[in-house]
């Protein structure tokens, strides 16, 4: 095919990982769109697979594995197909050779950094050629890229790539090099394109949104970008993740507190509640600071939401460390929490240090953790009921298809009768009961409050 004609063929794609992974597919097949390809849903219907990647846990490298295995028998039954992986597990050093050994029938593989070459290597597929090409993770994107998501209701927005913070369990900044911000001007102009098309909320990502523009050293901060955002015309909502306790500052908060569009909703990780474990794990922060920052968004907002992530079973985590844990949970009052079960990931520090936990042992600390957390998210749910909250409606409910649901400003689930052409609309709402996970309402008639 010469580079002036176009494709005809579908793109599915498939992605794993956290919103920032997400997007990056987003753009990874909006790039495919503009070279021709058709989107589908379904793999078996596409010429084109696009598997895009996470490393961050063993359980999800696992689970990709096996899906691009499986792909090995779809392709026999359609020789013409073309697959494409992408994103951080073929970042990760040292990783891409063994995974094309294991992996043969991929016909195309590209780490995190490619974007602005992927047009070029889907032309080099065209040609029959196996491309595997994952460069280093040094650059900024260039702005030249689509804007990705025009015409979605909510979009996430990649503000900065990279993570400095080293935390002894964590992969990622292996996979994905030193912070680098993107300047606001070209932030600013996504959101604003992302505005005209229709969308009306947008979520700013990176690994840790408080340092944004430190390495640019730039006269503005993260703060400074959400006010800017903030006063985009049309803009409904603005959320961001994540936020590292260890930066996050008075302004940021007195900046949320002020922001019309500004979300009061703060996903601050706490991954421990152990001094000793928060010092192993490198996270430059004691329980006591960190409940202090929770205070201190709660002096000022006391209507926040905040969740948090957290690991259980990291080495040498003993008994006492795990109910420092709990009873930080049992504090904290955070709206949902996100818990995981340590995963030894190579190359990282903690991957060596002496005392690692068995896998019983971890679920067993893991299935404690959950119940009490389900406990504190009822209690949570509970307080909002009787409340009137502004809903931003996103589609029919999964588990209910007679009802519509979505998200409140903090974050929460919430399901209510309506009609389906109302997706995408901000409502308001009177939640009338709970359950641990999800909110239920009555959707209000005009001039009901
Ligand atoms: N930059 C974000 C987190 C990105 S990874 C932050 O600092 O909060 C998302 C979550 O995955 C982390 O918060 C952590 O709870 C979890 N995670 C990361 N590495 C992990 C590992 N090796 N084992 C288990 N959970 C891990
Ligand atoms: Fe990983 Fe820590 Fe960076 Fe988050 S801040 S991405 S947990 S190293």
């Amino acid at each position: 095919m010469s580079q002036l004609e176009r494709h005809t063929g579908n793109v599915a794609t498939v992605t794993y990982g956290c919103q920032m992974s997400e997007r990056e597919a987003d753009l990874l097949t909006e790039i495919a769109v503009q070279e021709g390809y058709q989107r589908c849903a379904d793999i078996h219907e596409a010429d084109l697979i696009l598997i895009n990647t996470c490393c961050v846990r063993e359980s999800a490298e696992n689970k990709i594995l096996g899906k691009i295995g499986e792909l090995k028998r779809l392709k026999e039954q359609r020789p013409g197909l073309k697959i494409a992986v992408s994103g951080c597990m073929v970042q990760q050093p040292d990783r891409l050779e063994w995974l094309m050994k294991r992996a043969p029938h991929v016909d195309l593989w590209t780490g995190t950094d490619q974007m602005n070459d992927f047009a070029r290597l889907l032309r080099q597929l065209d040609a029959g050629a196996v491309v595997a090409v994952i460069g280093a993770n040094l650059a900024i994107q260039a702005e030249d890229l689509p804007v990705a998501g025009q015409g979605r209701k909510q979009v996430n927005v990649n503000i900065m790539y990279g993570c400095n913070n080293f935390c002894t369990y964590c992969i990622v900044p292996y996979v994905r090099g030193r912070e680098r911000s993107r300047s606001r001007e070209d932030i600013l102009a996504e959101i604003r394109t992302l505005v005209a098309s229709g969308c009306r909320e947008v979520t700013l990502l990176g690994q840790n949104v408080n340092s944004y523009g430190l390495d640019a050293q730039w006269e503005y901060d993260f703060a400074d970008l959400l006010q800017s955002a903030d006063r985009i015309p049309g803009i409904a909502r603005v959320r961001f993740m994540t936020s590292h306790p260890k930066d996050l500052s008075d302004k940021l908060i007195e900046t949320v507190a002020q922001g019309r569009s500004l979300c009061e909703h703060f996903h601050l990780p706490v991954q421990s509640g152990s001094n000793e474990i928060l010092k192993r794990m490198n996270r430059r922060y004691t329980r006591e600071y960190y409940l202090e920052r929770l205070d201190k968004i709660r002096q000022r907002i006391p209507q926040a939401s905040i969740t948090s992530d957290m690991i259980v079973g990291f080495p040498g985590e003993t008994e006492a460390d795990f109910q420092d844990t709990l009873d930080l949970v049992a504090q904290a009052d955070f709206s949902q929490l996100f818990t995981f079960v340590y995963s030894r990931r190579s190359g990282t520090a903690a991957a060596t240090m002496p005392d690692q936990i068995p896998l019983e042992e971890k679920k067993r600390r893991l299935q404690t953790l959950m119940a009490l957390q389900e406990q504190k998210s009822l209690a949570w749910k509970r307080r909002l009921v009787g409340q009137t909250v502004e809903v931003m409606t996103e589609g029919v409910s999964k588990n209910n298809q007679q009802r519509l649901s979505g998200r409140t400003r903090g974050n929460e689930l919430v399901v209510f009768p309506g009609d389906v052409q109302r997706s995408g609309e901000i409502i308001r709402v009177k939640i009338v009961d709970t359950t641990a996970w999800t909110l239920i309402a009555n959707a209000l008639k005009c001039g009901e409050r």
